[in-house]
């Protein structure tokens, strides 16, 4: 598998609120580096891709909020502020539905949870993050029939115009939509993390050439709580094209399978020329954050199924949070997907 990464992830490391406690963000420099190593060490091709353009992130991103990440950090700078930016006001379920002109109203405005804060590094982080999810969308279109972005922050819980989970800018949306651009009539974006990809619903919500399918921790119990029900199929000329499949708590690894080949066979119905996988690997049993129970070898029988799709397909990697295993998890996927 042809894997694009970089190094410029290392200059953004957040704070999060995490139970009453601000706290270095889980989703740490460290989760790449180590992801690097492991891909390499077992022989994969790396290479690294300039950061993604305007024009590749505008066609999924709102430009006002595209504007407002870009300058946050210099605006709360000048403003004085110690810590990392994060807003403390969200709008109320009715408002007016207006953006305020003040930074911190703002923050408020284009982000939906403190588990995530804008530093200095963010905005380099997140558009060289975009850029490697572009390489590896460009790479399939030139022939090849697998790639992985090795992206880092993450991106599928970020949404048309707001920030949360770890995500500013959706590297899986900014492939789809690269994939479609490049001649793609039909994308599927199949999205295994823990969490419900909630970004990629929304930016794809009203979308039929987009198809959106994720497997995830029921919402009633889990981030990101306000999406991801089974009811929710795509609104509009997307209707049919969102597919939701819950789990319980503590799903283990057999019932976790089983839904991904219920989660394939929507694939195989929509028929897509080209699939997205959202690969979070933060399912796995010793995951500190979540409750899944899948093993290194789950993970193995995952890469194969998906090869069985028999689609080019490019790999975009979102959570997974058990450091020391992450490479290895990652790793497993490609690998069964070669095999397969
Ligand atoms: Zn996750």
């Amino acid at each position: 598998v042809q894997v694009f990464a970089g190094d410029a992830h290392r200059a953004h490391h957040a704070t999060e609120l995490d139970e009453g406690r601000l706290i270095p963000s889980w989703e740490a420099p460290a989760r790449a580096d180590l992801v690097l190593a492991e891909v390499t060490r077992v022989g994969h091709h790396c290479a690294d891709a300039p950061p993604a353009s305007t024009t590749a992130l505008a066609a999924v991103h709102d430009p006002g909020y595209l504007g407002f990440l870009e300058s946050a950090w210099g605006r709360w700078r000048d403003e004085g502020h110690d810590g990392h930016a994060m807003g403390f006001g969200w709008a109320p379920r009715r408002s007016a539905g207006r953006r305020p002109d003040d930074l911190t109203g703002q923050l408020g405005w284009y982000s939906f949870a403190v588990d995530c804060s804008i530093t200095e590094g963010t905005w380099a982080a997140a558009t060289a993050a975009a850029g490697l999810a572009v390489a590896a969308a460009e790479a399939i279109v030139g022939g090849a029939p697998s790639a992985f972005a090795l992206c880092r922050p993450p991106g599928h819980h970020a949404t048309a115009d707001q920030f949360g989970g770890y995500c500013y800018l959706n590297n899986a949306a900014v492939a789809a939509q690269h994939l479609r651009h490049a001649g793609a009539d039909r994308v599927s974006v199949l999205d295994v993390d823990y969490h419900h990809g909630n970004g990629t619903q929304d930016i794809f919500d009203r979308r039929g050439d987009v198809q959106f399918v994720s497997l995830h921790a029921d919402p009633a119990q889990q981030f990101p709580w306000f999406s991801g029900h089974a009811g929710e199929v795509g609104t509009g000329p997307g209707h049919g094209a969102t597919r939701n499949l819950p789990l319980a708590r503590g799903t283990d690894a057999t019932t976790w399978l089983d839904t991904l080949d219920v989660a394939l066979s929507e694939l195989d119905r929509f028929g897509p020329d080209a699939v997205v996988v959202s690969l979070g690997v933060d399912t796995y049993a010793a995951d500190p954050i979540s409750d899944f129970g899948l093993q290194l070898a789950d993970f193995t029988v995952a890469g194969g199924r998906l090869a069985a799709v028999g689609r080019p397909t490019v790999f975009v990697l979102e959570g997974g949070y058990a450091t020391d295993a992450i490479g290895r998890n990652v790793a497993a996927v490609l690998d069964g997907f070669e095999a397969g």
